[in-house]
């Protein structure tokens, strides 16, 4: 092999970059030229793809979000799309490319590998929802975002006596409302795996409070059918009988733009490391994620056809600390 390329797509995630950067320096490394596709499957398809050298991934590997950029394309799930990125590759004489990315990524490398191009996947997205990966670039510094966030508001919610409500990222996965409920010491947490009555939270609410809790804390996840818009509305409508609001932080894209902090960096450079391995040892259409401690590869054929299930044991913890 001669020629590999990497591409950041769908969500970026703090960790992108060392994950490139690990991928450009141990693909020289081979002997290989690598090149960056800006923009993600929507560059692959227009060709706009840049040669990268040692160089140009210094300085990165501290910076949030991803230099070489990241799109949707819906153009990408048709096969069309597909076969105008492969001209693309073709024409650029890359022989096998390196995606970093989540779930909808993913399936777009499952798609290209099997038309018959080399491909491995890298797992990353700050939702924690990827089969294959326990855990994902980019999830420890969204956590760190959302704890610090927590800690503030429960200064505030402890000096006025209020409840407050936040909502965090995950898209249909509970993974970061669940974790930083815990580890904010929320005293209740939504996510859309566990079926919420809005009536049991403000049950839970005022329960702590009679307690003797200053505060109330809510971490809601964006993909619960009652996320921060849905909770704080039923409050409102039921105010009188409730007897308090919900004060609403939707922490929203600023959970995304932190640098990525040591546990991402180290874990994306281990996983671009070992996607440029596994393509050195001819292995391919495989995405590499941590499992049991230990960068491993899983086929892209599994990683699209299973979900990631949650620790729902987790969701009792969460209910007992609340006390
Ligand atoms: P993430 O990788 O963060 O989950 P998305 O779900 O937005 O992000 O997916 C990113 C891109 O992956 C999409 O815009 C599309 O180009 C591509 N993609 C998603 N699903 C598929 C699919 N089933 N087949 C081919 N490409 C897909």
């Amino acid at each position: 092999m001669e020629r590999i390329a990497v591409l950041t797509s769908g969500g970026d995630a703090p960790g992108m970059n060392a994950a490139i950067r690990a991928v450009v320096r141990t693909g020289l490394d081979q002997g290989w030229e690598v090149w960056g596709v800006r923009h993600g499957y929507t560059g692959l398809i227009a060709g706009d793809l840049i040669p990268l050298g040692a160089r140009d991934v210094g300085g990165i590997i501290q910076q949030g979000g991803t230099v070489l950029g990241s799109a949707r394309c819906p153009e990408f799930e048709t096969e069309a799309g597909r076969m105008m990125a492969l001209r693309m590759l073709a024409e650029h004489d890359i022989e096998a490319v390196v995606i970093i990315g989540g779930n909808g990524s993913q399936a777009g490398a499952h798609a290209l590998s099997q038309m018959g191009c080399p491909v491995v996947g890298v797992a990353s997205t700050i939702d924690n929802d990827l089969y294959g990966s326990e855990i994902t670039i980019g999830v420890d510094t969204a956590l760190d975002i959302a704890l610090e966030a927590i800690d503030r508001l429960k200064v505030t919610a402890s000096s006025h006596h209020r409840a407050f409500l936040i909502e965090v990222m995950g898209r249909e996965c509970g993974y970061l409302a669940l974790m930083s409920g815990i580890a904010g010491g929320a005293e209740a947490v939504v996510i859309p795996e566990v079926e919420t009555d809005p009536e049991v939270v403000a049950a839970d609410l005022r329960a702590a409070y009679e307690r003797g809790k200053a505060h109330g804390i809510v971490v809601v996840a964006e993909g619960a059918r009652y996320n921060a818009e849905g909770l704080a509305a039923y409050f409102q409508e039921h105010h009188e009988r409730l007897g308090f609001d919900l004060r609403v932080t939707t922490l929203g894209h600023v959970q995304r733009g932190g640098a990525p902090g040591a546990f991402d960096r180290l874990l994306a450079t281990r996983l671009g490391a070992a996607a440029t391995r596994h393509l050195a040892q001819g292995e391919h259409g495989i995405l590499v994620g941590l499992l049991k401690g230990e960068i491993k590869p899983t086929p892209l054929s599994e990683v699209v056809a299973n979900k990631k299930p949650l620790d729902l044991e987790l969701v009792q913890l969460a209910r007992v600390l609340a006390e």
